[in-house]
């Protein structure tokens, strides 16, 4: 079910266009618009659950059982020497899309890239 004005709910859709990276029946994921380094990725469920707080385990589950087979697609495409995930959950952690994802940030020699 659609979260009404969700724009990650609309690039699961299709109302709203997204460089796909990965798909299957509970996960979506996509590069992030404002990459911080070459292949930065969101993964989130087609569920829609506003951040970690809001997520039944069954729907984390089904998220975290994909993230090493799209880490090893970034791997494989991206070549890094490493990678890093990250979850932000509220505006305080710097949420901004309040729609459950992982950022895959693919990490490279001298990238400048902190958190
Ligand atoms: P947050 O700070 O909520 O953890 O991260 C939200 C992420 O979503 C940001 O890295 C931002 O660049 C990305 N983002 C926001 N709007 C869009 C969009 O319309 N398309 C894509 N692909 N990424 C988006
Ligand atoms: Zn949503």
């Amino acid at each position: 079910m659609d979260h009404q004005d969700c724009i990650f709910c609309k690039i699961i859709n299709g109302e709203m266009p997204s460089a796909k990276v990965y798909e299957d029946e509970h996960v979506y994921a996509f590069l992030d618009i404002s990459q911080v380094t070459k292949g930065h990725t969101l993964v989130i469920p087609k569920k829609h659950t506003k951040d970690l707080y809001d997520t039944p385990p069954e729907v984390a589950g089904e998220l975290f059982a994909r993230i090493p087979r799209i880490a090893n697609a970034i791997k494989e495409t991206y070549q890094p020497v490493g990678i890093n995930l990250l979850n932000n959950n509220e505006k305080g952690a710097g949420q901004v899309i309040f729609h459950l994802h992982i950022h895959i940030i693919p990490r490279y020699e001298d990238d400048g890239f902190s958190f």
